[in-house]
Formats: C-alpha cells, sequence, structure tokens
C-alpha cells in the first residue's frame, strides 16, 4: 500500500498540494539532490547497506502478540540518521513481509519495494550533512526454521524467537541498513504475552505489565551493527550471575532447560577477567550467554549476550569453554570493533579463534581441545593446510566469493585468521604483539575498521613497516614463509 506515488528527484510536492517544479539546483550550494546508493559497495554482498545516509540511532518496537514461535510479528522503527548527501530519495534494506507506512521528518513518504529493498521518496529532499528522521510503521516479519541453506535469520525455536543476522538476514526482520559500516545506538521496545521473556541487547531500562502484556524495553548505548542484534522473546528465564571483573553478567536460557544449561554456562565468569587482561577493559555494559534449543551449528557473539544453540552444552567443558571464549573475544573484535566491509571478517574470526586456542592452552586444556601439547605445534598443523585453503576460499582478507555462508565464513578466515595473528607475533615478539591487540581495541572501540587500518595501526605500534609483510599473509595466493620456522612446510 504506496501512500503516494515516488516523486521525480526535482519534483517537490508542496503542502498546498501545488506541484512545484525545481529544476535547477536545490541548495543554496548548488548541490543537485540525488537517490542514495542502493548498496554501500561491500565487495561480497553489493546490495547490503545503503549509500547517502549516516544512521544514529534505531528505536525499534516489535510486538509479538501470542505465545507461539512461529507467529508474524509487528514493528514500527524511528531511525535518526545524517545525510552524507543531498537526497531525493534513499533505501533501506527490508526482506520482511509487509510495510504500513513511512514518514520522513513526520511526514508522509512515498516508499516501493524491490527484493530486498524498500525505497523511500520525501516530499521534500533531503539537504546534505543534516540529521532527518524516518519512519517505518506497521512493517510484518515471520520467522523461519533454520535449514542447511538457510541457517540463520530471524529465527523460530521451540522456545520462542530469535535473532541470528550475522551477515545478511537482519533486514529480514525489521528495515534497516544493514551493514556493519553503518553502527548505531538502540532502544528496543519488545511487547508480549505475559508470562513470556522479551530480551535484547545492552541494559534493560523498564519492565512494565498492563493487561496480559509485558512491555519491556532495552537500551545499547554502544554503536552496534545491524548484523549483532539480539531480541529473544519466549519461553525464557533470565539469570543474574552478578558480576566478573566489573562486568554485570546475565544469562538467558529456556526456562525447561534451565538447571541444565546454567551450570555450564558459568565459565564465562572466569573467562572475563583473563580476557582483560590480555587485551583491556571489557567494551560494553554487559554481557551474557542465550541458549537456544534450536539446530544453528554455530555460536555468534550478538553484542552483550553471544547465542549458543544447546548442541554445544552436549560437548565436554574443554570444547564448550573455549568457543564460549571465542564468542566473548569478539564483544572486543566483531562487536566493538566492527569489519569496514565483509571482506574484513578474518578480523573478527582470527582475533576470536586465537583467543580460543590461547584459552584452551592457558586453561591445561589444549591437548583435548586441539590434539596438540603447545600452540606452536597447533600453528604448524595450521599452517600445513595454507596453501590448500588459500586456493579454495581465496586469501584471508578475501575470500572468492559469498554464495553459502560457509565461503566467507571459511576456515582459512578462522584458522587463516588466526594464523596470520601467529606469523605476525613471530615478526615483531610477544611484547609488541599484545600492544598491537590491545591498541587495535582502544583506538577503533565502537567503530568500523578495515584490514587497511590493521596493517597501519600494526606497523605504527611495532615501530617497524609491515605493509609489504602483512598484505602478503593477508592478500597472497600462496602463504608465505613463517618467521622463527623455515622448516615448516605447507
Ligand atoms: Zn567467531
Amino acid at each position: 500500500p504506496t501512500r503516494l506515488v515516488a516523486l521525480g528527484s526535482a519534483t517537490v510536492l508542496s503542502l498546498t498540494g501545488v506541484v512545484v517544479i525545481t529544476a535547477g539546483p536545490a541548495s543554496a550550494s548548488g548541490h543537485r539532490p540525488t537517490p542514495g546508493a542502493a548498496g554501500l559497495g561491500d565487495r561480497l554482498y553489493p546490495l547490503l547497506g545503503n549509500g547517502g545516509y549516516d544512521v544514529q540511532n534505531y528505536d525499534l518496537s516489535l510486538t509479538y502478540p501470542q505465545k507461539d514461535p512461529g507467529q508474524q510479528v509487528i514493528g514500527d522503527v524511528t531511525i535518526t540518521a545524517v545525510a552524507t548527501q543531498w537526497l531525493s530519495r534513499f533505501d533501506l534494506d527490508f526482506g520482511g513481509d509487509a510495510v504500513g507506512a513511512v514518514t520522513v521528518n513526520g511526514k508522509a513518504a512515498a516508499f516501493t519495494r524491490s527484493g530486498d529493498e524498500l525505497i523511500i521518496t520525501p516530499q521534500r529532499a533531503l539537504p546534505a550533512d543534516r540529521k532527518f528522521t524516518v519512519r517505518v510503521s506497521g512493517f510484518k516479519a515471520t520467522p523461519i526454521e533454520p535449514n542447511a541453506d538457510s541457517p540463520a535469520g530471524f529465527v523460530k525455536t521451540p522456545d520462542g524467537t530469535i535473532v541470528a543476522g550475522q551477515p545478511d538476514e537482519t533486514h529480514n526482520l525489521y528495515p534497516s541498513n544493514d551493514h556493519p559500516r553503518d553502527k548505531a545506538t538502540y532502544t528496543i521496545r519488545i511487547t508480549n504475552p505475559v508470562g513470556w521473556t522479551g530480551t535484547a541487547n545492552g541494559i534493560q531500562v523498564s519492565r512494565r505489565q498492563s493487561g496480559d502484556k509485558v512491555v519491556s524495553v532495552y537500551r545499547e548505548t554502544h554503536p552496534m551493527a545491524s548484523e549483532l542484534i539480539q531480541v529473544a522473546v519466549g519461553d525464557f528465564i533470565t539469570y543474574n550471575r552478578g558480576r566478573a571483573g566489573g562486568v554485570p553478567v546475565r544469562d538467558v536460557v529456556p526456562r525447561r532447560l534451565a538447571d541444565d544449561l546454567l551450570p555450564k554456562a558459568a565459565d564465562e565468569m572466569n573467562e572475563i577477567p583473563w580476557l582483560q587482561g590480555k587485551v583491556g577493559k571489557y567494551p560494553f555494559e554487559n554481557y551474557g550467554t542465550l541458549v537456544i534449543d534450536g539446530n544453528l551449528g554455530f555460536a555468534l557473539e550478538t553484542q552483550t549476550l553471544s547465542l549458543f544453540d544447546t548442541s554445544w552444552y552436549s560437548l565436554p567443558a574443554y570444547v564448550l569453554d573455549p568457543v564460549a571464549a571465542h564468542e566473548l573475544a569478539h564483544q572486543w573484535f566483531g562487536d566493538s570493533v566492527a569489519p569496514w566491509e565483509w571482506s574484513d571478517v578474518w578480523q573478527n574470526e582470527g582475533h576470536a579463534t586465537w583467543y580460543e586456542y590461547l584459552y584452551a592452552y592457558e586453561t591445561g586444556r589444549l591437548k583435548d581441545y586441539a590434539g596438540e601439547d603447545t600452540l606452536d605445534e597447533v600453528y604448524k598443523g595450521i599452517y600445513a593446510r595454507g596453501d590448500e585453503r588459500r586456493a579454495r576460499f581465496g586469501p584471508t582478507a578475501q575470500p572468492l566469493k559469498a554464495d553459502v555462508i560457509w565461503d566467507v565464513f571459511n576456515p582459512n578466515v578462522y584458522d587463516g585468521g588466526a594464523l596470520v595473528l601467529y606469523a605476525l607475533q613471530q615478526k615483531v615478539g610477544a611484547v609488541k604483539f599484545q600492544q598491537i591487540e590491545r591498541e587495535w581495541v582502544r583506538r577503533y572501540a565502537g567503530k568500523s575498521a578495515s584490514t587497511g587500518d590493521f596493517i597501519r595501526l600494526a606497523s605504527r605500534v611495532s615501530g617497524q613497516n609491515l605493509t609489504a609483510f602483512l598484505t602478503d599473509w593477508l592478500y597472497g595466493t600462496k602463504t608465505p614463509p613463517m618467521p622463527g620456522h623455515p622448516d615448516w612446510t605447507v
């Protein structure tokens, strides 16, 4: 139901209904309004995100009318953004069922849908460098059953619904600029039936019951990539563990499984101070674990509340705990410091894998976990597979394609990304390496950063020009020689 026909970029519909044709430049500085790009130009996901504006805040309301995990949800979102060009129109990403109405700066705006693009034409062009608000109301979205082709998204489980948005699924739930380059703060308001729990990222700021409904409001004050949103609504319970290393910790689990799951999640209380000792202060307001009885086949670092499915919880602690340390490490690497584009995902997965193996080692479980006694032996084994993986998946910072999720989240990004860090540590020494790690998460906290940013920062902090060295390791089609281990072979 489009409320207004799309208006041409140089046409303004005045309040009196008189059509004013503004053929020339519309701004004092002479810039002609043009459409914002349909994508941010991500090499792997070209239509993800949109051009022409920068979101500052999402105020998102989601209503779950029934106690039914498969139900369609209804939402409203108010997005505060700054135009980065004169805009005649702009896109949001949205793949849900329906859109009710759109306003821009409080006035009805025309919209159309084309694939996953929601194309919005305001009545008046939006000036560059100015704030504007866009409100999409009455949108609808239905959760999916995860399967091998579509292992993520707005997901239904036996106990309720959750979100696994990475890398391109969040906009199936709500209209957004769905790319980690455009981080924003969030207010998330959940309305659900009494007896169910609604939880989201960050801090709960209010919770009130009215009639047979509960309205819970969460606030994430640290900039967050859309892919990292979590909204879990269902028959879950929240368990507050107190603080670890100064960080308040809360877990969210299906009520019927709480007695089994909660004790197994407790190692996070050790992991938080351990990782703070390595890389510095935890970047957000709180942390915790969300366990679902789904079949995701992975865990996911949703900001401040990492997602695991129960399959991890049937594995021994020597597996679960290092994997949990991996998701915790993502809160710094991937969440606080988000990738500039998806080809930079080695920054997320390489660092998370690095701390995963390190945690297994320092807690005396590397042999059980990775089959080796030392980290050198683990990395030697990864090194041996370097060329084979580069040929199959592409260089570490340049995955070849994104036809399926595992093309991007491939072993040469995870183990291969950690191997790049091992090579860097060999090259600069353990002391300088730790300085690089700490400076990376300090300098780019709350921002998005590229592989080029990493190379420049590593060079500056180490005091040596690492451009050629890291470019070979990150973009080479062949595995470079390993410093300190001239005998290692691929
Ligand atoms: Zn990961």
